[in-house]
């Protein structure tokens, strides 16, 4: 990859158990790629996500934003250089401030970053809230008052307000009604498209991933065990692993059909 806007080499992360949850691993995003990355549960994804926005600091390795290793910089200057990576997590009720109303939840990532002036703060909220489809009135109300698949258009709403030039969506359906599932998706596509955004989407299903993103990384035991290309279909996968979640994927669909 020629121009890459991240470059992650070897980053690991052992939390005390027996095996590391994040044993060296290493990839690139292209700018304006959506990369997915598929696993079992337990195999490391997330713990890859909070490594790789520096919510969380790798024990070992770089994670290179723009040119800049943002794993080796102090805890200040990490705390302006990685607003450009934001992530939207898998539960939506667990992800919001139950006591705060949405526009002061929004709000306030954009004073916190200097990225709006007080006076302005309530349109660039309309503005957030009409990008990820909900109404302007949601400003004023509280996350009580909104659906799963609502609460995760905030949350969206919140990450895009640190105006990030990446965006890791770590399971962002996987606790939604199916029915409203594919809205989301469709959202976080659009948005990519709409912002010039390159994302990480993370997810269990190797089939809705693959489908979602023309590169994808295969995760097992927090190892990237297999990457399939853009050009190859996940049904050509190298690895039984792989293979194994396909065909995890296919006998769920044959006994719910
Ligand atoms: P995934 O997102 O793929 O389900 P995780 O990254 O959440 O995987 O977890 C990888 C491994 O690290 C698991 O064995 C999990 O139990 C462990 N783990 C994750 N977070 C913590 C933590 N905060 N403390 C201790 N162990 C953790
Ligand atoms: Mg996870």
């Amino acid at each position: 990859m020629s121009d890459p806007i991240l470059r992650v080499e070897g980053i690991s992360k052992t939390y005390g158990g027996p095996r590391p949850a994040l044993a060296g691993a290493s990839f690139e995003l292209a700018k304006g790629e959506i990369l997915g990355v598929v696993g079992e549960s337990g195999s490391g994804k997330t713990t890859l996500a909070r490594c790789v926005a520096l919510l969380e600091r790798p024990d070992a390795g770089r994670v290179i934003f723009k040119g800049e290793d943002l794993a080796a910089l102090r805890e200040g200057q990490l705390r302006k250089r990685r607003r450009g990576i934001q992530t939207v997590f898998q539960d939506p009720y667990a992800s919001l401030n139950p006591t705060k109303t949405i526009g002061d939840a929004l709000g306030e990532v954009m004073l916190v970053h200097g990225l709006a002036v007080r006076k302005e703060i309530k349109k660039h909220v309309a503005e957030l809230l009409d990008q990820v489809g909900l109404p302007t009135t949601a400003a004023d109300a509280y996350p009580k008052s909104f659906s799963g698949g609502q609460r995760q258009r905030i949350c969206i709403a919140r990450a895009l307000a640190a105006q990030p030039e990446i965006l890791i969506a770590d399971e962002p359906v996987s606790s939604l009604d199916v029915s409203v599932q594919a809205q989301v998706v469709n959202l976080i596509l659009d948005l990519k498209d709409r912002l010039g955004l390159s994302v990480i989407f993370i997810g269990h299903d190797l089939q809705l991933i693959d489908f979602i993103a023309p590169r994808v990384l295969v995760m097992l035991a927090g190892e990237i065990v297999e990457t399939i290309p853009a050009d190859r279909s996940i049904a050509d996968a190298r690895h039984e692993y792989t293979r194994a979640l396909m065909q995890a994927v296919s006998k769920l669909e044959t006994l719910a059909g």
